[in-house]
């Protein structure tokens, strides 16, 4: 381990404010403390307890002999700190590992996206990963937070389905058997989303997504093969609607941070020197005025496909705030979506692209309910009919209803509001394209 560290007794990484019997204030103060041998670094010892990480010099009594005990044994201490010293009058082991760690998490800040997704399960020990799932953490309630005050009803997302989801471009799905038939794992819920509706008006789904993305996609830095949607739908509503009810709540969950936990952003993760707040509306463009845009700015698009990566960080460089970009040609998407009424090349759908390179983090649009168009379009991209008969059959009943809805990575918009380079730092157990045998 090198002896670099950045926090110490008096510059405590995780908020001191939370140590009951360990004040910083007395320069000799009692303890009883409950923790895990983290780290040595000469003359030190590094103590990790669930909210801080102390790195307290080797004093008397059995300061030695605790600091000598295999790295991760979890102990509770008894003793005095002096200044930054630890006297230890006498310790329990209450877990000691058979042999000792061999992964030095306290370097975690400096490891790449493939070795932090190897060894995610200690890195996240690291303050930085560790608050980063504190930030995802928030996120996540301050979003249901701000939908249930909104009447959204929350429901639960099936594993598996006969088919969840049009193909994917460039993905691939996961399959697996269910009593001899084979199933596919979900890879988004949106056709679920479209039979809730009519059921109840208002829902939203925080729902686990297993695409297999080519293994190339592990560096663009906003793929995982494993991620998670908040994903909403809104029953006889209009795409405007659904993009005003996304950047309200992107508005209140990035203020509620900004105002609450600002130090976790800025010191503890470390990587923001501000907490960054939405303020919306944001800009919209047409696909074509951004392609358009974008070769103006040197990236050449061809009419159909998809913005490259380059393309869109560009664009959003360009207005320097997140944009929403509509009206994707129909040939570049799936099928649900329902085409524009004065131009059906066109879809009624938006993305939203996130500044300084961070990408897309919301898709959605209104849905396509009608049953010719939707055969239509379905034999237009080559898809298999039977495939889809489950909720075709749906559809000809009457199951489906118009509806306009999106669906928000949260692992990228944590990635975006810690600052992370790599999608994987914003994961506690990466699944990044191509990479397996992590836990
Ligand atoms: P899609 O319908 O495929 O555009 O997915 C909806 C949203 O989910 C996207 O806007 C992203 O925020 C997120 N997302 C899609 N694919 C991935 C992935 N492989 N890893 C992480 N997030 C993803
Ligand atoms: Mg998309």
């Amino acid at each position: 381990m090198g002896c670099v560290l950045t926090y110490s007794f008096e510059n405590d990484l995780f908020g001191s404010s939370k140590l009951p019997s360990l004040s910083v204030k007395k320069s000799v103060e009692k303890i009883e403390l409950t923790g895990w041998i983290a780290g040595r670094c000469g003359d030190y010892i590094i103590i990790r307890t669930y909210d801080s990480m102390l790195k307290l010099r080797i004093g008397n009594g059995k300061a030695e002999q605790l600091a000598k005990l295999p790295l991760e044994t979890l102990v509770r201490i008894y003793g005095v700190v002096s200044g930054d010293q630890l006297i230890v009058y006498m310790y329990d082991k209450l877990v000691e590992p058979v042999e000792e760690r061999t992964i030095d998490y306290l370097e975690a800040s400096e490891w790449d996206p493939v070795t932090y997704a190897k060894y995610s399960v200690w890195g996240v020990r690291h303050p930085r990963y560790r608050y980063t799932v504190m930030l995802q953490f928030h996120l996540l309630r301050y979003m249901r937070e701000y939908l249930y005050k909104n009447k959204f009803i929350e429901l639960l997302s099936p594993m598996i389905s006969v088919s969840s989801d049009p193909d994917l471009r460039g993905a691939r799905k996961l399959k697996t058997r269910f009593y001899g038939v084979e199933y596919e794992l979900t890879s988004s819920v949106i056709m679920y989303k479209q039979l809730s509706v009519a059921v109840f008006k208002k829902i939203f789904y925080v729902a686990r997504n297993i695409r297999e993305e080519p293994v190339e996609n592990i560096d663009t830095g906003r793929h995982l093969a494993e991620f998670t949607q908040l994903d909403l739908e809104y029953g006889l509503a209009g795409m405007d609607r659904v993009i005003e009810i996304a950047e309200r709540m992107l508005k209140f969950v990035s203020k509620r941070i900004a105002d609450r936990y600002n130090e976790l952003i800025t010191e503890k993760i470390g990587l923001r020197r501000e907490p960054v707040v939405f303020k919306p509306p944001f800009p919209r463009i047409t696909y074509d005025e951004a392609i358009k845009l974008a070769s103006r700015l040197g990236y050449e698009v061809k009419w159909g496909h998809e913005l490259s990566f380059e393309a869109e960080k560009a664009l959003a460089e360009y207005f320097e705030t997140p944009i929403w970009i509509t009206n994707h040609p129909v040939v570049s998407r799936g099928f649900y979506y329902l085409p524009c009424e004065d131009d059906p090349r066109y879809n009624m759908d938006f993305n939203l692209i996130l500044p300084e390179g961070y990408g897309e983090v919301i898709d959605g649009g209104s849905r396509e309910y009608r049953y010719k168009q939707l055969v239509e379009r379905i034999k237009k991209l080559d898809e298999p009919l039977e495939k889809y008969k489950w909720f075709l059959d749906l559809v000809k009943q009457g199951a489906i209803i118009p509806s306009s809805g999106w669906g928000l990575g949260l692992e990228r918009l944590t990635r975006y509001l810690a600052g992370h380079r790599h999608i994987v730092y914003a994961s506690m157990y990466p699944k990044p394209p191509g990479l397996t045998g992590t836990p």
